[in-house]
């Protein structure tokens, strides 16, 4: 009855009104899961494993609430995958992905699982998957279980990412298992449930280009359109359209990541959303003292991912999603290759411009003005010269302090402002 009432309701309406406490006759989750109706080459059903003792760490009840989910009905089996909500249909989905520059052909979810989406309270389409729920067809070597430490990073800066209104994927609850998990040491393990407007990446994309399976492609580049660029759906040509929207997106949020100096660590096209929100949190970090070259993740040797590098990083990706297009953006493979890098090109320039919006925001300018990049740049070196703390110098400066080691470059800008 709980099933049929909800199938009703989700089909009629999407998303059934809630009052905390009082939707017994609701499951918690109104799920849609429209992406596993997609064709079965871009996923693979599989259920979460069970855990000794689960444990509730947290529930991000303003988040649930947002989601039109009761947050006084998650429960530590829901968060740890021993329970599955009705409605959910448990998938792992299939991507590729170039990491560090190199391409592998299969990478997909290893540890984390699709339990469906939801509509929230605005209309908008979220998928809810669990982190750390268990081995999956995608899984290769590893164990499919993430430890308690990497679980906390995500969420706390996830969270602290979507308050300093940046997109991101959310976190909605973190639970641990009663399990050790075995990286270098033994560590407890958790699970973390990620709420996102979808997980679909480059490597989603690339998964089938590299197989040649345009059927697959087509479903896909239709479904991203319709979930998340629905204005594109009637573009005269919407592979470019798409192309163009995703470069926009990601321009806009790695200039935003610039503004609060984050360095995301892994920009692997795995690791890339078309959606244009933050995925991944691994071995990131917000820089202290300001130098363009700072790397957080170890294994970066090259700093490929360094801080400065991010925006290239993007447009490298980027070359990439646009590869996956070519048969769609233009019949003639070299007339398609013009096309997609003469877009591709235009994206330092893109990304300047909300480059530019940012740093004007940051030193206090509301509006756009000829010398405006070289000030921002003379700033930014003078901080390195002094190796000034990021965050606190643009505080200062907006708290109307004088840091000393701006003393050259602060008349120009108070005349500026
Ligand atoms: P990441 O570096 O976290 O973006 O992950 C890269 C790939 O490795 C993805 O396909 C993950 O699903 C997979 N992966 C990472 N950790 C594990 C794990 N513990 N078990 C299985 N697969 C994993
Ligand atoms: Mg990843």
């Amino acid at each position: 009855i709980k099933n049929s009432l909800y199938c009703v309701d989700a089909a009629n309406q999407g998303n059934p009104p809630y009052i905390d406490g009082m939707s017994d006759i609701l499951p918690p989750f109104p799920f849609d899961n429209s992406y596993a109706r997609l064709p079965g080459t871009m996923h693979a059903g599989v259920l979460p494993t069970p855990v000794e003792a689960p444990r509730l760490i947290t529930v991000n009840a303003a988040l649930a609430r947002e989601l039109g989910i009761d947050p006084a009905r998650l429960t530590p089996g829901m968060a740890a995958g021993n329970e599955l909500p009705p409605g959910a249909t448990p998938i792992a989905q299939a991507y590729a992905g170039h990491q560090f520059g190199q391409f592998v052909p299969q990478l997909g979810d290893g540890r984390a699982i699709l339990l469906g989406e939801v509509v929230d309270r605005q209309g908008r389409r979220r998928d809810i998957q669990l982190k750390g729920a268990g081995p999956t067809p995608f899984s290769r070597r590893g164990d499919g279980r993430a430890a308690l430490g990497p679980v906390l990073r995500e969420y706390l800066v996830s969270e602290a990412m979507h308050a300093l209104g940046i997109p991101t994927t959310r976190a909605l609850m973190a639970a641990t298992t009663g399990e050790k998990v075995y990286r270098d040491t033994a560590l407890p393990g958790a699970v973390l449930t990620r709420v996102a407007a979808s997980h679909i990446r480059v490597g989603t994309f690339q998964f089938f280009a590299v197989r040649r399976d345009l059927d697959s492609l087509k479903a896909l580049l239709g479904h991203v359109i319709a979930r998340h660029y629905p204005q594109l759906a009637d573009a005269a040509n919407p592979a470019l359209a798409l192309l163009d929207a995703v470069m926009e997106a990601q321009a806009a949020l790695v200039a935003r990541w610039a503004g609060v100096g984050f360095i995301h660590g892994v920009m692997n096209t795995d690791n890339m959303t078309v959606s244009g929100e933050t995925i991944d949190y691994g071995p990131c970090a917000f820089m202290d003292a300001y130098d363009p070259a700072t790397v957080f993740s170890s294994i970066d040797e090259y700093g490929r991912y360094a801080y400065a590098n991010q925006p290239a990083i993007a447009q490298w990706n980027l070359a990439r999603l646009a590869e996956t297009l070519l048969a769609f953006i233009h019949p003639d493979r070299e007339e398609a290759v013009r096309i997609a890098t003469a877009r591709i090109e235009a994206f330092p320039d893109i990304h300047s411009r909300h480059w530019l919006a940012v740093f004007r925001r940051k030193i206090g300018l509301a509006s756009a003005e000829e010398g405006d990049a070289r000030l921002i740049e003379e700033l930014l070196g003078a901080m390195q010269l002094a190796r000034a703390d990021f965050t606190i110098t643009f505080r200062e400066l907006s708290n109307g302090g004088e840091p000393a080691a701006l003393a050259g470059w602060l008349p120009e800008w108070r005349q500026r402002l």
